[in-house]
C-alpha cells in the first residue's frame, strides 16, 4: 500500500534498524521503545491487523510468530521472558494499520499491563 508507513520500511523508502528478516517477514526496532527490547515484527505483505493476518490462512501468521521468537533469542531475552503484543483496532491502541507484533523484553514487564 503506497501510503502505509510499514510498507515503506519494507520497500526501503523509510529507514529502520532491522534486526531480523525472513522471506516474508521483517523485524525492526521500535522508534519509541517501551522496554530494552522493543522490536516490531511484520509480514512484508500488507495486512491491516491481526484479524486480517489470521484470515490470510497461508502460514504467514505462523511465520510472524516464529520470527518474533527468533528476535527474542537474538536479543537475549528468550530465557528471562518476553511479551508479544498485537494491538488490534484503534480502541486497543493500534496506530499503524499494517499488522505488527511488538516483542518486548529486557525488564520486568509486570501483569496486567499498565
Ligand atoms: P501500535 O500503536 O500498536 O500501532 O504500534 C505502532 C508502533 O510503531 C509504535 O510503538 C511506534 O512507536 C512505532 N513506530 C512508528 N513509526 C515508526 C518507525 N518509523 N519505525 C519504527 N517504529 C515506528
Amino acid at each position: 500500500m503506497s501510503d502505509c508507513l510499514f510498507c515503506k520500511i519494507v520497500a526501503n523508502e523509510i529507514p529502520a534498524e532491522i534486526v531480523y528478516e525472513t522471506g516474508r517477514t521483517l523485524a525492526f526496532r521500535d522508534v519509541n521503545p517501551q522496554a530494552p527490547t522493543h522490536v516490531l515484527v511484520i509480514p512484508k505483505e500488507h495486512h491491516a491487523d491481526a484479524a486480517a493476518l489470521a484470515a490470510a490462512d497461508d502460514g504467514l501468521a505462523d511465520e510472524v510468530l516464529k520470527s518474533a521468537h527468533e528476535v527474542a533469542v537474538l536479543d537475549g531475552v528468550s530465557g528471562s521472558g518476553y511479551r508479544i503484543v498485537f494491538n488490534t483496532g484503534a480502541g486497543a491502541g493500534q496506530t499503524v494499520f499494517h499488522v505488527h507484533a511488538h516483542v518486548l523484553g529486557g525488564r520486568d514487564l509486570g501483569w496486567p499491563p499498565g
